[in-house]
């Protein structure tokens, strides 16, 4: 007889440290106005839709796709001006995050990011027995420069994450203020620019001249959030060492070809991104008429609000009315805040007609 003891509840097999994570979770409510994942939402122009339908019908889907990726690192080493080893996929930005981690922290060492911020910094370096230490953003969502170094100093993080546009604020920090973090950190930065296609201009290339600097980029949030594709870029020795904990043939076939072709086809790409930005500036211009609510400054695709009225109800009205918002239900600091993606014209005036007829509606 088997007398080794097992759990009843086969959950009790887990690391108690993954049964106290909550899964991450987004509200899946069917809309007809989706606002909360700061996807793009246009689809690529007709011309570079249908070159992409081409090249994903002719993959071959009884071999494995190319390991090193060879022809989508070299068309986003063009597109970014760098060279191709210069240039790290992951099955989106998520992953590049968790090789990144694992690849430089020991567990028991710490990684420090300025909060409230993009979430999964936090919840991969935990899964991996990782710290996350979180230096507050000033009540402005300003980037407190003296306290992010103090904490650095006591910390030693092995990686600071500094989002900027910052998820969810907006904020994008000052050129100064990122590059004073650069020069207190004794490990790696990670610039994630997720959002700097919508922001009025990039750092350039911070990594030339700092190795340990990284820069993190999506193609999620301007139109290709379906292909999973996210990069780090950064020094070629030490890419090749965070390149040992990809998983192999991570980016799949499909993927690699039709971010290829995206990435050589930027400049069919590139105007939504000025459309979506003059869209969240006329956005911004109505939510500050709207008596109750408090749009903060952004340069990415989405604007954070606070709503002054409860934002359950708010949030509840807005899906009756078909439009979906993030709201950061028991979030420190952004529980009475809703993120509010930039869409269509049509979308964003669907929104704001039912924001200003919620907040005017009885108490
Ligand atoms: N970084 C930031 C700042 C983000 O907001 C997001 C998406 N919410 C990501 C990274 C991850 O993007 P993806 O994995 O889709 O590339």
């Amino acid at each position: 007889m088997d007398k080794t003891k097992r759990p009843s509840d086969p959950a009790a097999l887990a690391r108690s440290r993954v049964r106290d994570i909550l899964a991450y979770h987004v509200e899946q409510t069917p809309s007809e106005v989706i606002l909360d994942a700061n996807e793009s939402p246009y689809p690529p122009p007709p011309e570079l839709h249908e070159r992409l339908m081409v090249i994903m019908a002719g993959t071959a889907l009884n071999r494995y796709p190319d390991m090193e990726a060879t022809l989508l690192r070299r068309a986003l080493a063009r597109k970014d001006g760098v060279d191709e080893h210069e240039i790290l996929p992951g099955n989106g930005s998520d992953e590049a995050i968790q090789s990144l981690i694992a690849a430089l922290c020991d567990p028991g060492d710490r990684v420090l990011t300025p909060t409230p911020t993009f979430s999964m910094y936090r919840i991969i370096a935990n899964w991996l027995n990782v710290e996350c230490v979180e230096t507050p953003l000033g009540n402005d969502w300003s980037l407190d420069v003296e306290r992010v170094i103090d904490d650095i100093a006591r910390a030693r993080p092995k990686i600071v994450f500094i989002a900027t546009p910052n998820n969810p604020t907006g904020a994008r920090y000052p050129d100064e203020a990122v590059k004073a973090v650069i020069e207190a950190s004794p490990g790696a930065v990670v610039v994630d620019e997720a959002y700097i296609d919508y922001a009025a201009r990039p750092y350039g290339l911070l990594f030339r001249d700092r190795p340990n600097v990284l820069i993190l980029r999506t193609l999620s949030k301007v139109g290709f959030a379906a292909l999973r594709l996210g990069y780090l870029m950064g020094d070629r020795r030490l890419l090749a060492e965070v390149n040992k904990t990809r998983l192999p043939y991570n980016i799949n076939s499909v993927t690699q070809a039709a971010a290829a072709e995206a990435a050589n086809s930027w400049s069919l790409v590139a105007p939504s991104f000025k459309a979506v930005a003059a869209e969240r500036e006329r956005m911004a211009a109505r939510l500050a008429a709207i008596p109750g609510v408090t749009a903060f400054p952004s340069q990415a695709n989405f604007i954070l609000m606070r709503i002054a009225r409860g934002a359950e109800d708010m949030f509840n009205t807005l899906l009756r009315e078909g439009v979906r918002v993030r709201w950061f239900k028991g979030a420190a600091r952004l529980d009475d805040c809703f993120r509010v993606t930039v869409g269509t014209p049509l979308e964003n005036d669907r929104f704001l007609a039912a924001l200003e007829t919620a907040m005017r509606g009885p108490a």
